[in-house]
C-alpha cells in the first residue's frame, strides 16, 4: 500500500464525516460516511478498515461502537468490510430489499453481477479469490430501508433516495434534507456512468440522475471522488447524464463505419478508454448491448441476422 497524501477523513457537516478510500477513493476502493451521533452509523464499508478505524479513533470510538451499517448497494467496493465490522460490532445492517441477495452471499453476488456462465467466469473467480477474498464470505443483513423513509441517527436524519440503474438496489442518501446528498455511484467521475451488471438498467439510470437534479442539491458526495462537489453541481450532474446520449452517438457512428457486432463495438473504446484488465471486456459488452437494445427499440439501429445496421429511413 502506498502512503496517502490526503487526510483520511473530513467533517462535511456537523456529526457527518467523510472517510476517504485508498488511491484517492478510485474503484475498487470507495468512500464511506460516518455519522457520529446517538446511533453511530456507517454508510458503506468500502473504505479500508484502517481508514475506518483511524476515523473512529480520532472521534473517540472503536469499531465495536458502531451501531448500524447502511449499505447503498451490493457492489463489492461498497459492501466491502461490512462483514469484518459486523463480526466485531454485531451491529444492525440495513440494505434496500432488492440488494439483500447480492449482499448476503457470494452466490447471490455472482448472480446479480451476471457473471455465472460467462466465458470469462473462471478468470473472474480467480480474480476475486486472489484480490478480494473477503467477498466470498457471507454478509449479515438485519433489516431494510425504503425510499423516502427517513432513518434517524439522533440529530442527523438520513433520507434514502432509491436511484436504480447503476444497480437495482442503488440508493443515494439525503443528509438532513436534500441540500447535501450522498450520490454514491452517480459518481461524477470522468469515466461517467457504469451499468455493467445483470441488474443494471440504462434507462433507470438516466431517470435516477434526473430525479437527483430535480431535488436541486447544493452539495453532492461521490463514492469515488476525494472531495464533496459544491461547485456547479447541477451542471456537472447534467454533463454526467449527457454521457448516455454521447455513447449512443458513438455507437451509431461506429455502426455506420461497419462495426457491426457487440463484440467488435466492445473493442472500439466507447465506454472504457482502455481496459485495466481483459476481464473488463465483459462489462463493456454488457453496457454496449444495453445501448444497442435501446437504439433498436427507438428504430435507429436494426439487427440484420447477426449484424447490426443503421436503419434507413
Ligand atoms: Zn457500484
Amino acid at each position: 500500500m502506498t502512503a496517502i497524501d490526503y487526510p483520511i477523513h473530513i467533517e462535511i457537516k456537523p456529526r457527518i464525516h467523510l472517510i476517504r478510500g485508498e488511491n484517492r477513493s478510485r474503484f475498487p476502493s470507495s468512500n464511506s460516511i460516518l455519522v457520529d451521533d446517538e446511533i453511530l452509523t456507517l454508510i458503506d464499508a468500502g473504505a479500508p478498515l484502517s481508514h475506518i478505524e483511524t476515523t473512529l479513533r480520532d472521534l473517540g470510538h472503536v469499531l465495536k461502537d458502531i451501531d448500524r451499517i447502511i449499505l447503498t448497494h451490493f457492489h463489492f467496493d461498497h459492501k466491502g468490510n461490512a462483514n469484518r465490522i459486523w463480526d466485531v460490532a454485531k451491529c444492525e445492517v440495513l440494505a434496500h430489499p432488492s440488494g439483500e441477495s447480492g449482499i448476503r452471499s457470494y452466490a447471490g453476488f455472482i448472480e446479480n453481477y451476471g457473471l455465472q456462465g460467462h466465458r470469462y467466469w473462471t478468470d473472474w473467480e480467480q480474480f476475486f479469490r486472489s484480490h478480494i477474498p473477503h467477498i466470498l464470505e457471507d454478509y449479515e443483513v438485519t433489516g431494510h430501508f425504503h425510499d423516502g423513509q427517513s432513518i434517524s441517527c439522533g440529530e442527523v436524519e438520513l433520507i434514502p433516495i432509491h436511484a436504480p440503474g447503476h444497480s437495482k438496489d442503488h440508493t443515494c442518501f439525503g443528509l438532513n434534507g436534500f441540500d447535501t446528498i450522498f450520490l454514491v455511484d452517480i459518481d461524477l467521475t470522468k469515466f461517467g456512468p457504469w451499468y455493467g451488471t445483470a441488474v443494471s438498467d440504462i434507462d433507470d439510470f438516466e431517470k435516477s440522475i434526473q430525479r437527483i437534479i430535480d431535488l436541486e442539491p447544493q452539495t453532492g458526495i461521490s463514492s469515488h471522488l476525494l472531495d464533496p462537489v459544491s461547485d456547479s453541481l447541477i451542471p456537472r450532474l447534467r454533463n454526467y447524464l449527457a454521457t448516455f446520449d454521447a455513447r449512443d452517438q458513438r455507437i451509431i457512428e461506429e455502426v455506420q463505419n461497419g462495426v457491426d457486432s457487440i463484440e467488435r463495438l466492445a473493442q472500439s473504446n466507447i465506454i472504457y478508454p482502455r481496459f485495466p484488465h481483459n476481464l473488463y471486456v465483459m462489462f463493456e459488452e454488457l453496457m454496449i448491448r444495453m445501448h444497442v437494445d435501446r437504439l433498436v427499440k427507438r428504430g435507429v439501429l436494426v439487427w440484420n441476422g447477426d449484424r447490426i445496421e443503421v436503419l434507413d429511413k
